[in-house]
């Protein structure tokens, strides 16, 4: 066997190899891509692609974050997205779900190498995944509560003025 055999994938910020069961480069967190297999079919074919869509570029500094995402489905999306502008990009779990019962699902931080943070600003713009401005977190439900407590003093209140209107 040879060294590319047993270390099938390459990380595309550093260059460290890798054995095929990893995901993520042990050096810098950048997601792996296969190093050149011309004896591997299709599935390679396929990292090939997206290895050769990656702008080297884009795949310097330290992870930054750009964009966050309900579930692991729309972080794949945005993923897919960056990737065709050649923006290489890993996922984490937002800070706060990072709990056992919430691995499989719970919102992902997408994450870029800061080279490629601009780029993928603007990909996410375009795109209409990201805004300007930081999204404004509303808080709903003392809100709701409030207005809950509200309708049912006002019911009270007109159950006692129904009441004491009958009587009289
Ligand atoms: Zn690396």
């Amino acid at each position: 066997m040879s060294d590319s055999a047993a270390q099938p994938l390459v990380c595309p910020g550093c260059g460290t190899p890798h054995p095929g069961n990893e995901r993520f480069c042990g050096e810098c967190g950048m997601p792996l891509t296969y190093a050149d297999r011309p004896d591997l079919e299709a599935p390679v074919s396929a990292a090939h692609a997206r290895a050769r869509k990656i702008k080297p570029q884009y795949s310097e500094g330290d992870l930054v974050r750009v964009a966050g995402a309900r579930n692991q489905s729309e972080a794949e999306l945005i993923q897919g997205l960056l990737l065709e502008e050649g923006v290489p990009s890993m996922l984490r779990r937002s800070r706060g779900f990072d709990v056992p019962d919430m691995l499989a699902a719970g919102p992902r931080d997408v994450m870029v190498p800061a080279s490629g943070a601009a780029a993928a600003r603007d990909v996410l713009l375009q795109a209409e995944l990201i805004t300007d401005r930081p999204p404004v977190r509303v808080v709903e439900r003392p809100a709701r509560l409030l207005l809950g407590l509200c309708a049912v003093v006002a019911l009270v209140a007109l159950i006692a003025w129904l009441g004491t209107d009958v009587l009289v």
